[in-house]
């Protein structure tokens, strides 16, 4: 092996002597914090519920009196395009809510 051995935990340099081991703790500890690690699935998993749950906020109030209320237009108006040469639509996806409904499903199909 060419590459000099380094820490698992750590990532440092092996101390001379000690290349055979894996992770520091023969003549001492880690000189240094632990590596990151690599999310879990389930840490994944609840970043995007929690960011489902912010892009539903944006749509519709769910809770208390006003539950039920929706935050965003669902008009679609439109101009004239010069490019198109007719009129098209202001928003990708018809109008406000129907651009925050695509991103809310795009979001929870989205692959860990
Ligand atoms: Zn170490």
């Amino acid at each position: 092996m060419s590459e000099k051995p380094i820490c698992e935990l750590c990532g440092e340099p092996m101390p001379e002597g000690e290349e055979m081991f894996k992770f520091h703790g023969y003549s001492g500890s880690c000189p240094k914090e632990p590596l990151p690690r690599p999310k879990t699935e389930l840490e994944t998993l609840r970043e995007r519920l929690a960011a489902i749950r912010a892009a539903i906020d944006e749509i519709v109030v769910s809770e208390g009196e006003d539950a039920g209320v929706i935050l965003l237009p669902s008009d679609s108006p439109t101009h004239f395009s010069e490019l198109a040469k007719c009129r098209v639509y202001d928003f990708e996806n018809f109008s406000p809510l129907g651009d925050a409904l695509v991103a809310l499903a795009k979001l929870a199909k989205e692959k860990s």
